[in-house]
């Protein structure tokens, strides 16, 4: 059936099998995609074929098999870049995800530019992967890590924001989009601000690239970090975008093979961009399944992925708001993607536990943002993440499910 944004999601639907599954002898209504996003049929076979058809190392081979991985490789490497609008491939960072794509920025960019005295800018609502490699580097080179606080609706303190960034700030390192709140922050305004001082902004793409058009340079971001598998693709491949004028200046993250251009005992000096970044054998499979991935959620076109997402999620609001006792945590006006929320004083595990056997899949607990959690002085939310496939049925579903659930208590 056709809705307003002109998505097909009964058909939409019958390209990922997994939607067909039963758990517990129920449907399964699926709302953890914030976690991870089911795959298509298309990604499926994207990675047999390729297993099956054109295995080989890239990079390094001579044979035929090896060329025609790497040309595949490559191509989806080009196939994220126009998908991202960078400016060139050399921008492109094959990783393992959003985490190792964060570790690799923090490791390297405090390498080049960190020292003490140095502040790097970060916010009240980011995930553990945003926070973490900060602290482990702040803690080698001697820089504090400064953090925008989160108001009560959700959303950036602004003001806060403005006045911390000073003469010190080297970074500003902050979420899109939170992963727990949905609150889409506003990034244009933060990059033209950091930038009028000098001072370069990475964006934790994450929640974002699978929900909203993400154009890098018309942002103005210097750097911007995804997970495949919560675009569609397959697990253990990620994106980092950098500005290669940045990139160049940046040792790299790990050594080993491909990453070098000469090694003998007494040196090494470093190949070209990105592959200087891209030490091993990289999950080249992965990378020509995510830029199938892409290319499947172009054919839909992420226009009318965020209108008919926004509409889902609006209904949700909505129709969780007739809950009695319900409390949402985030209520910001621009959001997308994930709806948080705690029922009296109803442990969110003890929600999703009997949810699940209503064969509901939420997610429940800390949403690995735990000092947003004590932001709000709440253990976790149950939290409801939409994609595409969802319908609106799903959430009536998820209504009617906690509505059993809450008489239970
Ligand atoms: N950043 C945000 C905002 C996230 O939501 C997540 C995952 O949920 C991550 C980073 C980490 O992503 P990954 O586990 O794919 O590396």
């Amino acid at each position: 059936m056709m809705n307003d944004f002109m998505i097909d999601v009964d058909n939409i639907r019958k390209d990922f099998p997994i939607l067909g599954r039963e758990v517990y002898g129920k449907p399964l209504v699926y709302l953890d995609n914030a976690a991870t996003t089911q795959k298509p049929q298309c990604v499926i076979d994207c990675i047999s074929d390729a297993y099956r058809n054109v295995n080989a190392n890239v990079h390094r081979g001579i044979h035929f098999l090896s060329q025609e991985a790497t040309d595949m490789m490559e191509a989806a490497r080009e196939n994220v870049r126009s998908f991202i609008g960078a400016g060139s491939t050399e921008e492109i960072i094959f990783t393992r995800g959003t985490t190792e794509s964060i570790n690799l920025l923090a490791s390297s960019f405090s390498a080049a530019f960190l020292k003490e005295g140095d502040e790097v800018l970060i916010s009240g609502m980011e995930h553990h992967s945003n926070i973490v490699p900060w602290q482990i580097q702040a803690r080698r080179y001697g820089f504090r890590i400064k953090v925008v606080p989160v108001t009560d609706t959700g959303e950036l303190d602004m003001n806060a924001f403005h006045s911390l960034l000073n003469v010190r700030t080297r970074l500003v390192s902050i979420t899109h989009v939170s992963n727990v709140l949905g609150t889409v922050n506003p990034m244009s305004e933060i990059i033209r601000e950091a930038h009028s001082k000098g001072i370069p902004v990475a964006v934790d793409g994450a929640q974002s690239v699978p929900h909203i058009s993400v154009d890098v340079r018309e942002l103005g971001a210097d750097f911007y970090a995804f997970s495949g598998h919560k675009i569609y693709g397959p697990t253990g491949i990620g994106v980092l975008y950098g500005r290669k004028e940045l990139l160049e200046k940046m040792p790299p993250y790990q050594g080993g093979g491909e990453m070098i251009r000469r090694v003998t005992f007494e040196g090494t000096t470093y190949n070209d961009l990105p592959f200087k970044f891209e030490a091993g054998t990289p999950d080249y499979i992965g990378s020509i399944a995510l830029s199938s991935a892409l290319d499947y959620v172009r054919g839909i076109g992420l226009d009318k992925i965020a209108g008919y997402e926004s509409e889902l999620c609006s209904y949700a609001v909505r129709r969780l708001g007739e809950i009695q006792g319900i409390r949402f945590i985030g209520k910001a006006p621009e959001r997308c993607g994930v709806v948080s929320f705690m029922v009296r004083d109803i442990h969110p595990s003890d929600i999703g536990t009997l949810l699940d056997r209503l064969g509901i899949a939420v997610r429940t607990g800390h949403h690995c943002a735990e000092p947003l959690m004590d932001r709000f002085s709440i253990p976790g939310t149950v939290r409801a993440s939409f994609a595409f496939y969802n319908t609106f049925s799903d959430i009536d579903t998820l209504v009617n499910g906690l509505e059993r659930v809450i008489g239970m208590f």
